[in-house]
């Protein structure tokens, strides 16, 4: 009686999905910032300089444009 050999599953491993990909997607709504804290979008001038600029217009207010540029709001 022989024991069938177990086959690794080496092969048949999924792809691991690049995090870009999915950053991406939490970057792409209404205001580019996503909610992870350790993200550097929340860092990124040039992301940030929009956001800004609503507050000077009086778009937002400052809390606001804070809880955007942490991810707090969509
Ligand atoms: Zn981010």
């Amino acid at each position: 009686m022989d024991t069938p050999a177990i086959h690794p599953y080496g092969d048949n491993f999924i792809p691991v999905i690049p995090i870009e990909q999915e950053t991406d997607i939490r970057h792409s709504g209404a205001y580019p910032f996503c909610t992870d804290p350790s993200c550097l979008c929340h860092e990124d001038q040039s992301l940030i300089a929009p956001v800004s600029s609503e507050v000077a217009d009086g778009l937002l207010t400052p809390s606001e444009a804070l809880r955007i540029v942490k991810g707090e709001m969509p």
